[in-house]
């Protein structure tokens, strides 16, 4: 199959219940642009140098997504353009992210991580964790930044009903945080699926899927 038919049988498993977010990390130039052309729009990469690399290669209506762990000290390479930050575990860096969107007189939307799967690698909050940063007075010196939603990755494994109930418990996580509003917290994304889950993670409420290999193919 080529990137564009694959595509085209990704949308139409989400049938406009979540939107696509082709993730393009590794993968060449060309590729994205032949995403493009698919009528891909949204692309997520994990690393900050190579979105910023890759960006001014491509058309300018692309939305760029970060979707890797961020260090604070990178946060001014992508603040200029990034659409969303999807990997957001620290007040320090929404900190960050707050002053060098000012910067640019933009205002940043960012998703919270949560740590949902049983592996201890992954990065994010815990739901508790979470709320204390959405309720906290410090977000009121942040005009810069929205905090839109979470994000979660479940675990990697060949059980379904384990992922289901990750990606379950994240939904629930997220109803219940919904209910906070401020003038800089208002949800309304919550970015949840691989190209192995998915189909998962739709059935449990995901509006943003970040599909890699499913379109591109396995990396190196
Ligand atoms: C690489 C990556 C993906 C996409 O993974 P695939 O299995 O290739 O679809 C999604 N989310 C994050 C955070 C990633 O780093």
């Amino acid at each position: 199959m080529t990137i564009a038919q694959r595509i085209d049988y990704i949308r139409a498993q989400l049938n406009e219940r979540a939107r696509l977010v082709a993730v393009t990390k590794t993968k060449p130039v060309a590729m994205l642009q032949e995403a493009y052309e698919a009528g891909c729009k949204l692309f997520g990469e994990n690393k900050v140098q190579e979105m910023a690399e890759k960006r001014p290669q491509l058309p300018a209506d692309i939305e760029w997504h970060l979707i890797g762990h961020l260090q604070t000290n990178k946060v001014k390479y992508i603040a200029p353009f990034v659409a969303l930050i999807h990997s957001v575990d620290s007040l320090k860096l929404l900190q960050e992210i707050n002053k060098q969107a000012a910067k640019h007189e933009r205002v940043i939307n960012c998703l919270l991580q949560i740590h949902i799967a049983e592996e201890e690698t992954k990065f994010g909050l815990s739901p508790e964790e979470a709320e204390t940063l959405l309720n906290s007075a410090e977000l009121d010196s942040l005009p810069n930044i929205c905090l839109v939603g979470l994000m979660g990755m479940a675990t990697n494994t060949d059980d379904e009903t384990q992922i289901r109930r990750e990606f379950r418990g994240l939904k629930q996580v997220y109803d219940k945080l919904s209910a906070i509003r401020r003038t800089n917290v208002a949800f309304r994304e919550l970015s949840m699926g691989m190209s192995d889950d998915y189909g998962i993670a739709i059935d449990e409420g995901s509006t943003l899927v970040r599909v890699g290999s499913a379109i591109f193919g396995e990396r190196n």
